[in-house]
């Protein structure tokens, strides 16, 4: 049985029975079988089907907002906006597929040649709980837009969410098979994925996770996409607005509660300023309002398990062994994790290396923008950093030394359906959303004509 526990009162919500490997090669059949007739339809049908399942969302917000925060713990108001970015991904998508997926001419020495983006078959998507709907329609309305058809796995902890999903491409009129929902641990993925008829994996999720299922793919040649961890930096220099960048710091590292591969886990600070910022921050950080995630006033809620909130608390003391100093917070009950700030002039010690998954931010102060990049860089993460600064000319030289699938001046780094997202180093490889999202999951198909 897979179950659905409510992180915040500790009570299942449902569980479900995992298919058995007759319903899965059942189910890997018919996405393929689905996938003969899909990728004929015209890429404008898909898009309207596409921009149909945007309108639902919004239309039923409420009802998935609270879905997610029952069975992991976000925030209410937070899965809301959740909901609504995966309407605008729809919207986006269908009103930019058509141009991405078109031929592209090149003039060569042919009568005629051009390049066209054809799917690739069905497409396997292992997801995470941290965003239960971001994440898959993130991967899914572009795979479906450019042909293929998806097959689900979800995280464990959020079936529920799996399953209102395959229901909402059901409702908006996909054909059966395009969508559907694999109802399977990840002891079940190695057999989805060296089915002959799935051609590509994308994962999001742990670095352990990722490794386990590239292995798999790359054994049997077939195209992977991994979205991994991160430890992101967030820099601070000493010509940088403090207002603003205090406000974004705390979203950065402590909306979601902390849950998020992009969040900024640790808080670079120049030594001219450091003393006023981190007074500053830790006042701001100290107002967060904990609750029940239900509750519309919660900016932080649960872990969305006990032993990810038993992991970081681990961490914590590790660095605490190690000479880092607790700054506030540090209590934690069952899933709940306090908002916390350590504070360290040692990058080595855990919470300066590792992914810390929750509202845990830990702060080091550098002298000068070498110290501050050669912080940034020392770990093996590369998704990305932001730096917050008024000098933009300056900053903008310094941005080829970030190791980094993304930098973001004087912002939180945030995905965007309109910039291609994805990290380098241990954080993955692989793009999603914009232009090169879409094009994850094609077949490059040079034509030549003599
Ligand atoms: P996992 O990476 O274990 O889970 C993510 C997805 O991968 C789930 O669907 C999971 O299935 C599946 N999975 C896990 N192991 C394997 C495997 N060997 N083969 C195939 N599929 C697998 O995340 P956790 O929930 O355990 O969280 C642990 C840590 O991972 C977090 O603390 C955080 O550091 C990181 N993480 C990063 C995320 C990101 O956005 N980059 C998102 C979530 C976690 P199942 O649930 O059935 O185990």
């Amino acid at each position: 049985m897979i179950k659905s526990i409510n992180p915040y009162t500790g009570k299942l919500i449902a569980q479900y029975e995992a298919y058995d490997e007759t319903t899965v090669m059942h189910m890997i059949e018919k996405g393929s079988n689905s996938f003969l007739a899909w990728r004929k339809t015209g890429v404008h049908e898909r898009c309207e089907l596409i921009k149909g399942v945007g309108d639902h969302l919004l239309k039923k917000k409420d009802a998935y907002a609270r879905l997610m925060s029952l069975e992991m713990g976000k925030p209410v108001k937070q899965a809301i906006a959740e909901i609504e970015k995966c309407a605008w991904l729809c919207d986006y998508y269908s009103d930019n597929a058509p141009g991405f997926l078109k031929d592209k001419e090149v003039i060569t020495d042919a009568a005629m040649s051009y390049v066209a983006y054809e799917p690739l078959g069905v497409v396997l998507a292992v997801m995470p709980w941290n965003y239960p709907f971001w994440q898959v329609f993130r991967f899914a309305v572009p795979t479906l837009l450019a042909g293929n058809t998806c097959l689900l796995k979800h995280a464990s902890n959020v079936m529920g969410c799996a399953e209102e999903i395959q229901k909402i491409f059901i409702d908006c009129g996909f054909p059966e098979g395009t969508f559907q929902n694999l109802v399977i641990g990840s002891d079940k993925v190695e057999m989805v994925l060296e089915h002959p008829k799935v051609r590509a994996v994308s994962l999001t999720g742990s670095e352990a996770a990722g490794k386990a299922v590239a292995a798999i793919a790359g054994k049997n040649i077939k195209s992977s996409l991994l979205e991994l961890g991160g430890s992101n930096a967030t820099i601070i220099l000493k010509d940088a607005d403090l207002k603003e960048a205090l406000n974004t710091v705390i979203n950065a590292r402590y909306q979601n509660t902390g849950q998020s591969c992009i969040a900024a886990k640790r808080l670079l600070v120049d030594k001219h300023i450091a003393d006023e910022f981190i007074d500053r921050f830790l006042e701001e950080v100290k107002k967060l309002r904990s609750g029940d995630p239900l509750d519309e006033e919660t900016y932080i809620g649960v872990l969305a398990r006990e032993e990810l909130a038993e992991e970081l608390e681990d961490q914590m003391n590790r660095s605490i062994t190690a000479g880092a100093t607790i700054l506030c917070g540090g209590d934690r009950k069952r899933a709940y994790f306090e908002p916390t700030v350590l504070k360290t002039n040692d990058p080595t010690v855990a919470v300066m290396q590792e992914e810390t998954f929750g509202p845990l931010m830990c702060v080091c102060v550098f002298d000068g923008i070498e110290e501050a990049i050669e912080l940034s860089n020392q770990t093996n993460f590369g998704l990305g950093v932001s730096i917050f600064t008024q000098d933009i000319e300056r900053i903008k030289s310094y941005i080829p030394r970030f190791e980094e699938g993304a930098v973001f001046v004087n912002e939180l780094v945030k995905s965007d359906p309109r910039l291609p997202f994805g990290g380098v180093k241990n954080s993955g490889y692989g793009r999603e959303l914009g232009l090169e999202g879409i094009r994850s999951f094609v077949n490059v198909k040079t034509v030549y004509i003599k």
